[in-house]
């Protein structure tokens, strides 16, 4: 068996990056237990063996107390948590989401040992590793040092928590967790080379009638190759697309009305040199919009875009990827409503991810505090 995890945040409502880069590789792995363009942390592609028969465990977690490290209005939270989930089970190529008889979704809070191996692994990863981290740098800047919290400092060791709690092999993400990844990693090592060896620890292992535990699995990212990896602003082709920038219009969220989204398109940021084209660096724009673009056209190659809008002038092209983009979304929005309207069923399926995933991490937590030489109740 192979585990798979991931997870967004629901701070607000969920963007074309989030889509793109993760929820739609979810339901793509899900559904074909592959995963082709994507890349590890060393830039090297996923070679399956294809004599090896891999079942896949796949978990979807709505990262909730991921979203509260920036202020969140209690009386949004709730409703973006489950706005969260349907959508996950809504979104795929409009077709498929994520199938909760394929895989578990569930509340990273309703799970709690995940803010339990997170305390642990506070007490283990060093000050200076937090103190690189970008997102940190970058969201601390954003939200001032006034009203940053401890919890937006230490969020990337909730991460390795959530990770390590399901011993998951592969971590779909999109290109902004890469530092992330590798500081989970990086904490496993420590966590395993500091307390998970040597007698007196097999001996706590067998006294707390454990076999003795297999040391923490070293979680592999999975990278997406594709232009959904990096979705970046619609105000500004340098800078991500996010859920938590103040300004709606630099993103397309996944709900937005047709109207909405045409509006977003016709005034997003562009250049005034002739034409469009990809990957010239001096056109971050360009390269953007034609990455989101060739994403809600999944059956399109590179060359048959780029013939189409080559000669085109923004003017011209602004209202096709609009088109395009609203085609593409429509029949996630109509299924989204669809299982956000049956809430019995979708809490229905939050219960039994959460049981299911408790289950898993309450073992790992165990072995965690066994290996760090708690006290375990009987
Ligand atoms: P926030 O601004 O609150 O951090 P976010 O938009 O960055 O929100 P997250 O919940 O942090 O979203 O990330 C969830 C997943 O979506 C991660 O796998 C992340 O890599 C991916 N993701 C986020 N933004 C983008 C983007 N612009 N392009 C591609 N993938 C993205
Ligand atoms: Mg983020």
């Amino acid at each position: 068996t192979r585990r798979i995890l991931s997870g967004v945040q629901p701070t607000g409502s969920l963007h074309l990056g989030n889509y793109l880069g993760a929820i739609k590789q979810w339901v793509e792995f899900q559904d074909t237990g592959k995963f082709a363009e994507a890349e590890n942390l060393d830039g090297e592609e996923f070679k399956e063996d294809p004599n090896v028969e891999i079942v896949n465990e796949n978990f979807f977690c709505v990262v909730d107390l991921h979203a509260i490290t920036v202020p969140q209005d209690p009386s949004e939270l709730e409703e973006s948590t489950l706005a969260s989930a349907a959508l996950y089970i809504a979104a795929g190529n409009g077709q498929t989401g994520i199938d909760p008889k394929k895989s578990k979704v569930f509340v990273q809070s309703h799970v709690p040992a995940h803010s339990e191996l997170a305390w642990l692994l506070n007490c283990v990863t060093p000050m200076n590793w937090l103190e690189r981290m970008i997102q940190f740098k970058d969201k601390a800047k954003k939200a001032g040092t006034e009203s940053v919290g401890v919890g937006l400092f230490t969020y990337p060791v909730l991460m390795a928590a959530d990770i390590i709690l399901y011993q998951a092999d592969r971590v779909p993400v999109g290109e902004d967790q890469r530092q992330h990844l590798e500081l989970a990693r990086d904490i496993v090592r420590r966590f395993n080379n500091e307390y998970c060896k040597g007698n007196p620890y097999k001996k706590r292992c067998k006294k707390a009638g454990m076999p003795t535990y297999p040391v923490f699995t070293e979680p592999e990212a999975m990278i997406v190759k594709a232009g959904g990896a990096r979705v970046m602003s619609l105000t500004d082709g340098t800078n991500k697309m996010s859920k938590s920038d103040p300004a709606d219009g630099s993103r397309i969220n996944v709900l937005d009305p047709p109207k909405v989204i045409r509006e977003k398109i016709k005034r997003c940021k562009t250049d005034a040199l002739p034409g469009i084209e990809w990957d010239n660096p001096d056109r971050p724009e360009s390269t953007n919009l034609l990455n989101i673009y060739s994403a809600v056209q999944p059956g399109r190659s590179r060359e048959d875009i780029l013939e189409e809008v080559k000669d085109m002038r923004w003017g011209d092209f602004k209202p096709v990827l609009a088109e395009a983009i609203v085609a593409h979304l429509e029949p996630i929005q109509k299924r989204y409503a669809e299982v956000r309207a049956d809430e019995d069923y979708l809490r229905g399926v939050l219960k039994e991810g959460a049981d299911a995933a408790d289950e898993i991490a309450s073992r790992t937590l165990k072995a965690a505090k066994v290996a760090m030489g708690f006290s375990i109740p009987k």
